[in-house]
C-alpha cells in the first residue's frame, strides 16, 4: 500500500492524499488553494474513486480539474457545494461502503455541517481526518476505530489553549460593534448560538449564512449536536432581519474580500471592526500585523490536547501531521508518542 501526500504536508496547503491499494487509486480531498499566488497540485493519472470530507474550498475547490465521470463519495451536503456534472455517490455520515477489496467507515467529524472523516481497513486501518475539532457546541464528533496510521488535521500545529479559554476572549473583541468574515456551514452558526446563549441575539446574519442555519434546524444529517436543533429552531424564529446596524455582523465570505464580507468592508458608511476567527491568507495576515483588523481565533481544528486524545483513540503506530509546517518532528513524536511522517511518499507492505 503506499500513500502520497500530494498536497497537505508541511504547510497550510490544499488537501490532496492519494492512496493506492488493492489495484485501486483512491484521492483522499481534492482542494483549491487558499492563496491565489500558489501553483496548484498536480493531478494524478488513473483515479478510481474520490472521498471528499466536506465542504470547504480548501478540501473540495480542486474537483473541477478532475475528470468528471470519476465517482466522488461525500455527505448530501457537501454534494450541493460540488459543481454539476460530477459522478456524485452520496454517502452517510455515520456509516460504512465499499470500494473493490476496501471498506470505507465514516463518521462526523465534528468541524462542518456534512463533514465526515474516512476509515479504510487497510494496512492495520488507515484513518484521514479531513478537518475535525473535538470542541465544537455546534458539530457532533465520532470516535474513530483503530487505525496503525493515521493522517490528520493539525492545522494548529502544536498550539493547546482550549476553545473555553478562546471564547472568553472573543467575547472581549464583541464589546466593539465587529463584522466577522465567516464559513456559513461552520462558524456562523456556532457564533450566533453562542451570542444567543450570552442573551446578545441582536445579530445580523446574511443571507448565505442565515440560509445554512435553517437547514441546519429542519435537517440533522448527523453531523450536528442533537441538544442544539431545538435551540436552532427557535434561533431562525427570533433572528432580527439583516441589518448593518446590529452590533455583530456575520457574514461570508471567511477571507473578508468576496461576498457579503467583502461587500460591505468597501461602503463608506459601515464602521464596524473586522474581526477573524479563521485561517488568515496573506492578505489578510498584513491587515493584521499593521492593525487594521482584529484577530481572535475560533479553534475548528484540533489542539494538542485534542489530537492526544485522537493518538489514543486509534493506538496509531504512524501519524501524518496535515496542514501545518513541520518544523521540529521530534517534538512531534515525543509528544504524539507515534512515528511522525514527515515524507510526501509512505509505503507499507500489506500483509498476506
Ligand atoms: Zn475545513
Amino acid at each position: 500500500m503506499k500513500i502520497e501526500i500530494i498536497s497537505g504536508l508541511n504547510r497550510k496547503a490544499p488537501a490532496a492524499i492519494l492512496l493506492s491499494a488493492e489495484g485501486l487509486r483512491i484521492l483522499l480531498d481534492a482542494g483549491g488553494e487558499l492563496e491565489s499566488d500558489k501553483a496548484l497540485w498536480q493531478v494524478p493519472a488513473d483515479i478510481d474513486a474520490v472521498l471528499l470530507s466536506h465542504d470547504h474550498t480548501d478540501h473540495i475547490a480542486g474537483l473541477n480539474r478532475l475528470p468528471r465521470d470519476v465517482p466522488v463519495y461525500c455527505s448530501k451536503v457537501t454534494a450541493q457545494a460540488l459543481p454539476v456534472g460530477h459522478n456524485v455517490q452520496c454517502i452517510d455520515i455515520r456509516g460504512r461502503f465499499r470500494i473493490g477489496g476496501i471498506t470505507v467507515t465514516t463518521g462526523s467529524c465534528g468541524h462542518a455541517y456534512g463533514g465526515v472523516w474516512f476509515h479504510l481497513d487497510i494496512a492495520g486501518g488507515v484513518f484521514y481526518s479531513g478537518d475535525i475539532s473535538m470542541e465544537s457546541a455546534l458539530f457532533h464528533f465520532d470516535s474513530p476505530p483503530p487505525a496503525r496510521i493515521a493522517l490528520v488535521d493539525a492545522s494548529y500545529g502544536l498550539y493547546d489553549i482550549p476553545q473555553q479559554q478562546q471564547l472568553d476572549r472573543l467575547r472581549h473583541y464583541l464589546l466593539q460593534p465587529s463584522l466577522c468574515p465567516v464559513p456559513p456551514s461552520g462558524r456562523a452558526v456556532e457564533l450566533a448560538l453562542l451570542r444567543v446563549r450570552d442573551n446578545q441575539a441582536n445579530i445580523a446574519m446574511d443571507e448565505s449564512c442565515r440560509t445554512m442555519m435553517e437547514q441546519m434546524s429542519h435537517q440533522n444529517d448527523g453531523s450536528l449536536q442533537a441538544s442544539v436543533v431545538a435551540e436552532l429552531q427557535s434561533l431562525t424564529q427570533i433572528l432580527p432581519l439583516f441589518s448593518t446596524e446590529a452590533p455583530l455582523v456575520l457574514a461570508s465570505d471567511p477571507d473578508g474580500m468576496s461576498g457579503m464580507a467583502g461587500i460591505l468592508r468597501e461602503r463608506n458608511d459601515f464602521h464596524h471592526r473586522t474581526l477573524f476567527t479563521g485561517h488568515l491568507n496573506q492578505y489578510a495576515h498584513q491587515q493584521w500585523l499593521s492593525g487594521e483588523v482584529d484577530f481572535c481565533r475560533w479553534n475548528v481544528h484540533p489542539t494538542l490536547s485534542c489530537l492526544k486524545k485522537l493518538v489514543a483513540m486509534l493506538s496509531c503506530q504512524y501519524f501524518a501531521p496535515l496542514f501545518t509546517p513541520l518544523n521540529s518532528p521530534a517534538q512531534w513524536q515525543q509528544e504524539l508518542q507515534c512515528e511522525i511522517i514527515t515524507h510526501p511518499t509512505f509505503e507499507i507492505e500489506l500483509c498476506q
